[in-house]
């Protein structure tokens, strides 16, 4: 059977642990771009040669050339700049907008019919970016953010209660940033809900750690952001898209008057499939998730409208 084929465009630190993960799991022949020559190509025969330790058939490749990117069954955006301590996710809006406009025009021409996964910030601002620019349909064009926030808060949790993280199941709405909307409700450890096991001041501290937890890993690198499970998050995603995994996730889809809201990209809970985004889960929201739900679009909303779309 012929291998899938995923470009990762963006040789940094999460496209290249995005890479090698891919590699390392032989989920599919991998192409590794960037604007820097020789870093894509060198990063790439690097992850090349740990494949016959992995006992891995994928094929990974570097380039600064679109062409050899073509006909990607699936490409992943990690281009761009990445914070500094102090700067918020917003921050990046301009300088990343430019580099987004420009791998999506390249992504639509070479690789027409790909479901390209964006994990540049501001993320759900860059994911309707690229969608308007390659107008590619909604469900072809999904953010990677929730996965990564859930992953932090499931971290979280098990290190408090003592369990396992895969005990742990939580859900994280919203945009990903300051205004995520972590869902205590939703979050169960060992079976139990948390907010019978946990106190309402231990909770809070859960969240806000939650919604620090990318500033917290900036802060203490000092030049650039966390990278080991944004990486880890966009494989989990690309495992759902390829079918070898089958969990509800939650990322940056384009609602369309699900849970109110209309015309933005926000994270939601959802089912992935090769067609990219197959369902979104309405959940029932209380009115005060609903409201912090509608706050983190409207924040959306804004910064595209920032970017003139
Ligand atoms: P990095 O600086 O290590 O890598 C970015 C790479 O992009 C560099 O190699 C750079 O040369 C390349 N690049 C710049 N312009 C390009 C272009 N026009 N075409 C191709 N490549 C280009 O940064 P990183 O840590 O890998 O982070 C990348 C992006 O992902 C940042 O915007 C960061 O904020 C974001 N990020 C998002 C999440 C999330 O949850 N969505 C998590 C982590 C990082």
């Amino acid at each position: 059977m012929r291998h899938k084929k995923i470009t990762i465009v963006g040789a940094g630190n999460v496209g290249s642990t995005t890479a090698q993960l891919i590699a390392e799991k032989n989920l599919a022949d991998v192409v590794l771009t960037d604007i820097v020559e020789g870093v894509p190509q060198g990063k790439a025969l690097d992850i090349q040669e740990a494949c016959s330790l992995w006992h891995s058939s994928a094929k990974v490749t570097g380039t600064n050339s679109y062409d050899s990117t073509a006909d990607s069954d699936i490409v992943v955006i990690t281009a761009g700049l990445a914070r500094k301590p102090g700067m918020s996710r917003d921050d990046l809006l301009k300088s990343n907008a430019q580099i987004i406009r420009e791998a999506a025009r390249n992504i639509a021409r070479t690789s027409p019919d790909s479901v390209v996964i964006v994990v540049t910030n501001p993320m759900d601002a860059m994911a309707h970016l690229t969608q308007k620019v390659t107008n590619f349909p909604h469900h072809r064009v999904i953010g990677m953010g929730g996965v990564l926030d859930s992953a932090r808060m499931r971290s979280f949790i098990a290190q408090e209660l003592d369990v396992l993280p895969e005990d742990v199941q939580t859900t994280v709405l919203g945009s990903h940033g300051d205004l995520m909307v972590p869902m205590p409700r939703l979050t169960m450890a060992g079976g139990k809900c948390i907010t019978d096991i946990l106190t309402k001041l231990k909770i809070e501290e859960i969240i806000e750690r939650t919604k620090n937890g990318g500033a917290e890993i900036v802060k203490l690198l000092k030049t650039g952001s966390a990278y080991y499970t944004p990486a880890a998050s966009v494989v989990e995603m690309i495992e759902n898209i390829l079918e070898t995994k089958n969990d509800i996730l939650s990322c940056s889809v384009y609602l369309d008057g699900e849970y109110g809201i209309k015309g933005v990209y926000v994270g939601v809970p959802v089912k992935l499939s090769p067609r990219g985004l197959e369902s979104i889960i309405v959940l029932e929201l209380t009115e005060e998730e609903k409201q912090a739900l509608n706050t983190s679009s409207e924040a959306v909303r804004k910064l595209i409208e920032k970017i003139g779309f």
